[in-house]
């Protein structure tokens, strides 16, 4: 379902024209972090659905990149999500 959904954005975004030219992993990996700055505004101004709004482009964004890239995210995201839940309580003290 992810990797489907990963295609799509990549579909999506390539018609539009998102991908004439080839953009450097580094400002993709910007302009996600600028959807993540766009949703932090939203949570300040307590809009809610602006900022699940501006999460969904947080993803469309990562699915972008790894539908271009050809990622397996969803085996990540599931092998990831199996390894948080054998992590000690807080990941052994951690804050954050
Ligand atoms: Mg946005």
């Amino acid at each position: 379902m992810i990797n489907q959904l990963c295609k799509e954005a990549y579909k999506t975004a390539q018609s539009k024209g998102w991908h004439d030219e080839q953009m450097e992993t580094g400002t993709t990996l910007a302009l996600i972090h600028s959807e993540v700055s766009e949703a932090l505004e939203a949570d300040r101004k307590g809009d809610v659905e602006n900022l699940v709004e501006e999460l969904a482009d947080v993803c469309i964004r990562v699915f972008d990149f790894c539908g271009m890239n050809e990622y397996d995210l969803e085996h990540m995201i599931l092998k990831k999500m199996e390894k948080n839940k054998y992590r000690s309580y807080k990941h052994g003290g951690k804050n954050y």
